[in-house]
């Protein structure tokens, strides 16, 4: 498969009164054409600050450090502005975690779309008409000419989320981020934008970056996911292999806090115990020391990846002597 996207060793910081605060700490993977990959994690886990960083958008006081961003082929952090904004709006898009806010409130939906359109894709008003009324239809929207004509307070939670897919892919993406797309939705909503993004997956064949809390929304949506803790992944696999054999604590006890139903009855939760690293100054060792019911003195030292299968890799010193020679 095409290698789309690749991130090697990537660092961001952010510069605050109270000192460096190590929001991404050293964080590589790629990503194949038309793939979806889930990120998955607690807020805090540093996985939408790795998001902004892929595309750039990274304001001061926080900065990238450290590593590299390389999309077809081409180093990402190497480019003007200028470029990156051309990147950003056609071969990129991110939708974020707060959509309702990227939207105007005081301009109309239709005149919104058209701006972007023409912006990004130099057609005239007339054309640019057309196809917001063509988006509109492909992300579900039933009477776009209406739509078009209002604004957004007018709209509900899930329709706004609808045109800002809309808009996300109006450029004809090949790679469609989507931080944490349906928190703010009802579970109804939520399924019925997950399944809308999959079908224009598949469609347009974009790539797709599903990032969120829930693992169940990975486990429904995506191919392969990366596990992130401390501004580091944990670790990486294929969905189902990963989901029923975790090769990481942190892991397992994400899988165990999941609801489950026995005979109807639901079980308790089992939160992990105590919270995430402090990232002002984060651990010498594995992040999850604090919290980790396996901790052994070896973990005072930051685990390498150990390969535990071609398509795994995971940061524990428990699988240390799993692995074979192919060294990471
Ligand atoms: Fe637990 Fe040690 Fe593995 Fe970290 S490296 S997850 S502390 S066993
Ligand atoms: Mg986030």
């Amino acid at each position: 498969a095409e290698k789309l996207l690749e991130v090697v060793d990537l660092k961001t910081s952010f510069y605050t009164g109270a000192g460096e605060v190590q929001a991404v700490r050293g964080v590589s993977f790629q990503l194949e054409k038309g793939e979806v990959l889930g990120i998955v994690g607690e807020s805090g886990s540093g996985k939408s600050v790795m998001a902004k960083s892929i595309m750039s958008l990274i304001q001061s006081p926080g900065k990238i450090k450290q590593g590299d961003i390389t999309w077809r082929g081409e180093n990402l952090l190497g480019k003007s502005e200028k470029q990156l904004r051309a990147i950003r709006g056609n071969e990129i898009s991110l939708i974020s975690q707060d959509p309702m806010s990227a939207l105007n409130p005081v301009v109309k939906i239709g005149k919104q779309m058209t701006e972007v359109i023409i912006r990004h894709q130099r057609v005239g008003k007339k054309e640019a008409e057309k196809r917001a009324v063509d988006l509109l239809g492909k992300v579900g929207i039933s009477s776009p000419e209406e739509r078009l004509k209002q604004y957004p307070h007018e709209l509900s939670g899930g329709m706004k989320q609808r045109i800002m897919i809309g808009m996300s892919i109006s450029c004809q993406p090949e790679l469609l981020i989507a931080d944490e797309p349906t928190t703010a939705l009802d579970v109804t909503i939520q399924s019925q934008i997950l399944n809308l993004m999959s079908a224009l997956k598949d469609k347009e064949q974009m790539a797709l970056i599903l990032i969120t809390h829930d693992l169940g929304v990975v486990a429904e949506n995506c191919e392969r996911v990366l596990v992130m803790y401390g501004g580091l992944i944990m670790e990486e696999g294929p969905v189902k292999e990963l989901f029923q054999n975790p090769k990481h604590p942190y892991t397992e006890g994400l899988l165990r806090s999941l609801p489950k139903r026995s005979n109807g009855v639901k079980e308790r939760l089992v939160p992990i115990q105590g919270s995430p690293p402090d990232l002002l100054n984060p651990p010498q060792g594995c992040p999850f020391a604090d919290r980790c019911p396996y901790v052994m003195d070896k973990c005072a030292e930051l685990p390498p990846y150990f390969k535990v299968d071609s398509e795994r890799k995971t940061m524990c010193w428990l699988h240390e002597s799993e692995e074979g020679d192919n060294h990471e």
